[in-house]
């Protein structure tokens, strides 16, 4: 439901909205923020007022204020008709997949995609006679092609997990409504701050809320966003499994929306001074960030998006395990770790081959991701540094 707020809040820059969004602090006596409901039950007056919209809540499994406003400001912030809460972003993967599917349905899903999501596609949706093809990330227009009857949705993921491919999201979303297929995207790279899903064409618009709107490694949530055409279907989707996110996990993650825009502008402008310092290094052969010149989707990142988050991967020049080991074990900043998004760095040793299938993974060396947290650039820089010192020694 948009509220006059809403609209005026619609002229205002993202910074301010994730200042803003969700709250109402005359519905809790004056308080900043919403307070914390815990509850299953909600009780009704009468009789005749039980099921009826007299009330907006109604059980536990279908929300709180506290849930509701979360879903209220991500709404407001992702341009979307409605938001839904689910535990984990992997769950956000999977509602959103069930809301798009049905036995028998054909999938498309981008090579590069969260492998987590392949093996949903593959492990579960199979089972129920869903067929899942993946398609090069690259293929922008041409997706055309690959649509059948029997498709519908079509998984995007820009930049994609590890591999950071771009892909170009309005030519895909084209393609795909003029077949009447949904358009999913896992947008949890950039967030709504950076790439407005629904704007570009979006149906349904995944964010692990896991990373940078917790933005603390200490939360799990998952929220998928709809437009106008699938919020119905989305809502009913989610009601029918119950699978809703506690009052205290939306609490942690309105906390974390407050300085989002914040933490992002910082973290930005540290993994990009990063980048290019690791771009400049003799045992680094590329860095693998779409706001750099030489990535091959920097031109769609231009036109798309308006920043980029604090994540991107390297290919070193060829290097024993040993070597790379060495490098990696003995930072004292980075931590070793899935995830991604919280105030501290993060590496991870990856490498696409073992999951890719419609193209292949060409990486010259061995592959890094990292995870550029709120630490001094110059600290992290001279932990590097002595890395590279024990990865050439
Ligand atoms: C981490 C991640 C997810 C899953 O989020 P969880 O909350 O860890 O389940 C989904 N998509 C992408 C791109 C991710 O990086």
């Amino acid at each position: 439901m948009k509220s006059d707020k809403h609209e005026k809040r619609q002229k205002k820059r993202i910074a301010t909205v994730v200042t803003q969004a969700g709250r109402e602090p005359f519905e809790h006596f004056g308080f900043v923020n919403p307070p914390i409901y815990r509850g299953s039950t909600v009780l009704f007056p009468t009789v005749a007022e039980l099921g009826t919209p007299s009330q907006p809540y109604t059980y536990g499994t279908k929300g709180t204020p506290t849930t509701r406003a979360l879903e209220k400001a991500w709404s407001e912030i992702a341009g979307a008709e409605d938001t839904v809460l689910v535990p984990s972003g992997l769950a956000a993967i999977a509602l959103a997949l069930l809301t798009a599917t049905k036995a028998g349905a054909h999938l498309l899903v981008t090579d590069s995609a969260y492998a987590p999501t392949r093996f949903f596609c593959d492990g579960f949706l199979a089972r129920f006679g869903v067929t899942t093809e993946y398609y090069d990330p690259a293929i922008g227009a041409d997706i055309a092609a690959l649509i059948r009857p029997e498709t519908t949705a079509i998984v995007l993921e820009s930049p994609g997990s590890q591999s950071m491919d771009i892909q170009d999201v309005p030519a895909i979303a084209a393609a795909a409504h003029e077949k009447g297929v949904c358009v999913i995207l896992d947008n949890t790279w950039a967030t709504p701050l950076y790439f407005p899903p629904h704007d570009r064409g979006c149906d349904l618009a995944i964010e692990a809320g896991t990373k940078y709107l917790s933005g603390h490694s200490d939360l799990l949530l998952g929220l998928v966003s709809a437009n106008a055409k699938w919020a119905k279907r989305l809502r009913h989707t989610f009601n029918l499994f119950a699978i809703g996110s506690g009052p205290d996990d939306a609490a942690l993650a309105l906390r974390g929306l407050r300085t989002m825009a914040l933490r992002l502008r910082e973290q930005e402008r540290a993994a990009l001074d990063i980048a290019n310092w690791l771009a400049a290094r003799p045992e680094v052969s590329r860095v693998l960030h779409p706001a750099l010149p030489d990535h091959p989707g920097h031109d769609i990142w231009k036109r798309d998006f308006s920043g980029s988050s604090g994540v991107f991967s390297i290919i070193l020049k060829p290097a024993s395990e040993a070597a790379v080991a060495a490098f990696v074990d003995g930072l004292e900043l980075f931590g070793i770790g899935y995830s991604w998004g919280g105030f501290e760095s993060l590496v991870l040793p990856f490498d696409c081959t073992s999951y890719r299938t419609a193209t292949k993974w060409q990486a010259e060396g061995p592959a890094l991701r990292f995870s550029i947290g709120l630490e001094d650039v110059a600290d992290l820089k001279e932990d590097l540094d002595a890395g590279f010192a024990r990865l050439t020694s």
